[in-house]
């Protein structure tokens, strides 16, 4: 029976990422306010938030800086835009801080308000560029299967994912993707996680080849993919991508849209995974999704083939009413100053010790077969079979159910892709809530255990 709140929710609403069908009968959680790494629903009951929303509310809730950051902003000057030749401040000091804290030579930075929108930019931006360079028909552009850019009709074909392409119609002509690097799941018998990556970049040398190196503009990829179940890439896999994405001189774009501002212990996570990409996503924690904000990080090289687009053509050509929005951009600012200030990076790495122990511990429970993860990010994969890896009918659901038991257990995880429970708590998060969280996942895997056999 659905709370009049619900009632008016499922006949009002249509929920992202959602089984529509579904939702008219459960009805939505819906949230009401939070304080630290806990949310409490309209009933007042609390959860621990251990996706940090959608892997973004870094600082956590409740963070009273942010909210006089925004307040300020809006007395101040609630909306200006930096189109046509018109700045202001916050959009001023954002830009120079990310320039600051860039893990390679970056030379401006052009702002969207969420990361498919950044991401989006990042493939205009390199078909603008080989324009001006005279490549025209240098414009491919490769992703991986499990990988997540976002959803926009660009971003959605960049993103590796089925559920993000079946009947809309996707991916759009000039998009591949090549091998996931999942060691777990594509290695064969016998394999070193060495000779695994070695194989993935052949295959993606071979993509290149097959396509013709003269196709080919760049290729994407997160640090640690997402929204795909967390999958860290072996230790060696981007020194020797990036060694054929040099051999045919194909940018290289980041995204750190989830991994961006310490979710692996570094400013950005191209750092912890030996990646030297040419431009990088950001979103989410830049403001600690307070206020919906992203950006590109533009190298000097492609700012100065668009500086040569624009001698030729007049205007950028691009631009959204809310890119670099006064508001989000006050909020960005102090976020990352909080960030510095507190020293969140540094603290986010004393937690990773004990965080991936808990985590690294779940593979002593029956129905998990991989606990994988970075830093403060991890996904738990369920399987029917731990020695043969064998996987649950996908029809089950085991891994929602799962999500549903912790729920009921008042902790908030997800399940995006397959039978992984991706979990991504805010930084702040302090060790006892580490160990809150990770007992309460072990009653929903136990719940889970008990429903499933
Ligand atoms: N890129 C990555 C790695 C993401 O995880 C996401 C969202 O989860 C996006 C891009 C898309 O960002 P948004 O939902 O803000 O459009």
């Amino acid at each position: 029976m659905l709370t009049n709140l619900q009632a008016r929710d499922v006949e009002t609403l249509v929920h992202p990422y959602t089984n529509l069908v579904a939702v008219r009968e459960t009805g939505p959680l819906i949230l009401e306010r939070g304080k630290g790494v806990w949310v409490h629903d309209v009933d007042g009951k609390p959860y621990l938030e251990g996706m940090a929303g959608l892997w973004c509310t870094a600082l956590g809730y409740g963070n009273e800086e942010l909210v006089e950051a925004a307040a300020t902003q809006m007395r101040k000057l609630p909306f200006t835009h930096i189109f046509g030749g018109k700045s202001h401040d916050p959009a001023i000091e954002l830009a120079e801080k990310l320039k600051e804290m860039a893990p390679v030579p970056i030379s401006k930075v052009f702002f969207t308000c969420s990361g498919s929108e950044a991401n989006d930019t990042q493939m205009k931006l390199v078909w603008y560029m080989n324009n001006a360079l005279g490549r025209p028909k240098k414009k491919k552009i490769i992703s991986r299967m499990r990988a997540y850019h976002g959803v926009t009709i660009a971003a959605a074909s960049l993103t590796g994912l089925a559920g993000n392409h079946n009947d809309f119609d996707l991916p759009i002509a000039g998009v591949r993707h090549t091998t996931c690097p999942h060691y777990y799941r594509l290695a064969e018998a016998g394999e070193s996680e060495e000779d695994f990556a070695t194989r993935l970049a052949a295959d993606l040398e071979a993509l290149i080849i097959a396509e013709g190196p003269e196709t080919v503009a760049a290729f994407i990829a997160e640090p640690v993919l997402g929204a795909g179940g967390v999958i860290v890439p072996p230790k060696t896999y981007y020194p020797k991508i990036q060694a054929v994405l040099e051999k045919y001189d194909v940018f290289f774009i980041a995204d750190e849209v989830i991994t961006g501002f310490g979710r692996l212990g570094t400013a950005f996570g191209c750092e912890a995974m030996e990646m030297k990409p040419h431009s990088i996503s950001v979103a989410k924690a830049l403001s600690s999704a307070y206020q919906p904000i992203g950006g590109v990080m533009i190298p000097e090289d492609m700012y100065q083939a668009m500086l040569e687009e624009s001698r030729k053509l007049g205007s950028f050509g691009h631009g959204y009413t809310y890119s670099a929005h006064p508001v989000a951009a006050a909020v960005a600012v102090k976020t990352l100053e909080i960030y510095e200030r507190e020293s969140i990076f540094e603290r986010v790495r004393a937690k990773i010790p004990h965080f991936g122990a808990r985590r690294a511990a779940l593979e002593d429970h029956p129905l998990v077969g991989e606990a994988r993860g970075a830093g403060l990010v991890a996904g738990i994969e369920l399987v029917a079979d731990k020695k043969s890896k064998h996987q649950f009918d996908p029809k089950l659901g085991v891994a929602a159910k799962c999500v549903a038991f912790a729920q009921e257990e008042g902790l908030i995880v997800r399940n995006v892709f397959g039978d992984a429970v991706t979990i991504c708590p805010p930084l702040v998060i302090s060790p006892a809530e580490i160990d809150e969280l990770f007992d309460r996942l072990t009653r929903a895997l136990d719940k889970t255990l008990d429903w499933a056999v």
